[in-house]
């Protein structure tokens, strides 16, 4: 197994604010001594990573330590930026070797989360939208082909929608658990295995569209598919563990050969000399970067759910919502019920956001008293837009 996210020693100065925030309590540490991981527990979720403000500053002397640490957690040197003390490791420098590489084709996908959260790195306001200057960024980078995850989220939307109603139809196993979340499947894996099969049997939208690079875009491109490298940008440190487990490797090969967070790919662009806010807006390639509003609102919580019962509805009754805005199962944190009458069911759906507060839903389904069909868990607390792999929001007010 890949630990993808550690806590450095030497670093870490026992403030142990990342105990309190794990949804899982894979982290411990006597007091004001370095904390460390459990990763029999751990589920890389990387909000230790997100809330950890042990840093050593940048020097712009010579810094051979700090230069060494970046090249061992798979960073590059030359970006200015603190080290912290939990952190998630890194693909920036084997991303830079292969765009770099003439003997490959790199093909990259991008998750919703991830153009809200980049303009922060940039100096650009909190949550604005830079989508068009993020593909316009992965051009110059170089990559040769910018695709999109929204796709493949359109196709998780289709694939989840439908299993939800064939497994309602036909008594199969429910509630039916969304699987899109690497922590919350490696949650249930490892501390509920007797629910397993309550997971959608579908990929997550990174894995399917990994599958599809190096399989239907190896054929739109005449290429060997062992030519392709896979990378995806992800909000998300867990996205590096799914992407590893080695039943992910439908193409033939591993489908999502690198994974960088967010704040790697802001780290690729400021050691290109990008200047990204100046960068003039452009569109992803056609086809596997074209895709719907549906598979954009995977990034918020309740959105994966939104958007397989906007599926499942069409599906059952044969037409569209009127209001496609399904807002009863949005929301921020928390959980969340609610009920769609869907032709002549009645859909019960419960949305979890952060993984702590699965417990009480998970007791529910043991007990034998829950009477709901759907369950959408995502680790994080307010979904992906706070995912471990996001811009670190506590930087500035801890200067
Ligand atoms: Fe990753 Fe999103 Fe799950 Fe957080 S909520 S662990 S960012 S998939």
């Amino acid at each position: 197994m890949q630990y993808t996210v550690e806590i450095d020693q030497e670093l870490c100065t026992g403030c142990h604010r990342c105990i309190d925030v794990c949804p899982v309590g894979a982290i411990g540490g006597p007091a004001g001594m370095a904390a460390d991981i459990n990763y029999d527990k751990c589920c890389f979720c990387g909000q230790c990573v997100q809330i950890c403000s042990a840093y050593q500053e940048y020097k712009s002397e010579t810094s051979a330590p700090r230069e060494t640490k970046m090249k061992d957690r798979g960073l590059l040197a030359s970006v200015r930026e603190p080290l912290f003390a939990a952190h998630n490791m890194g693909h920036a420098q084997k991303v830079w070797e292969a765009i770099n590489n003439p003997n490959v084709v790199t093909m990259v996908q991008c998750a919703p989360a991830v153009r809200v959260g980049l303009a922060e790195d940039f100096g650009v306001a909190s949550g604005e939208l830079v989508a068009g200057k993020m593909i316009t960024a992965l051009r110059k980078l170089g990559f040769d082909r910018v695709y999109d995850t929204n796709f493949t989220a359109d196709l998780t939307i289709m694939e989840e929608g439908s299993e939800l109603i064939k497994r309602i139809q036909e008594n199969g196993v429910l509630p039916m658990f969304t699987s899109c979340c690497p922590a919350w499947v490696k949650y249930v894996e490892q501390e509920h295995f007797e629910l397993h099969e309550n997971l959608s049997t579908c990929k997550s939208p990174q894995q399917m569209a990994g599958a599809l690079f190096k399989t239907y875009g190896a054929q739109v491109d005449k290429l060997e598919p062992k030519k392709i490298v896979s990378v995806s940008v992800m909000p998300c440190t867990a996205k590096k563990f799914e992407a590893s487990r080695p039943e992910m490797n439908a193409s033939g090969s591993q489908d999502v050969d690198l994974v960088l967070t967010t704040r790697e790919l802001a780290n690729l662009i400021k050691h290109a000399g990008i200047d990204f806010k100046s960068l003039k807006p452009s569109q992803p390639d056609s086809v596997l970067g074209t895709y719907t509003g549906a598979g954009h609102i995977f990034g918020v919580t309740g959105g994966v759910m939104e958007a397989a019962l906007r599926t499942g509805y069409e599906l059952i009754t044969g037409n569209p919502l009127d209001d496609i805005n399904i807002l009863d199962v949005r929301h921020s944190q928390g959980v969340k019920r609610a009920t769609l009458q869907v032709g002549d069911l009645a859909v019960k759906t419960v949305v979890v956001a952060g993984l702590e507060n699965a417990a009480p839903i998970i007791d529910e389904i043991k007990n034998g008293t829950a009477d709901f069909h759907f369950v959408e868990v995502m680790a994080c607390p307010q979904g992906c837009i706070s995912g471990g792999g996001q811009p670190k929001v506590l930087l500035e007010t801890e200067r």
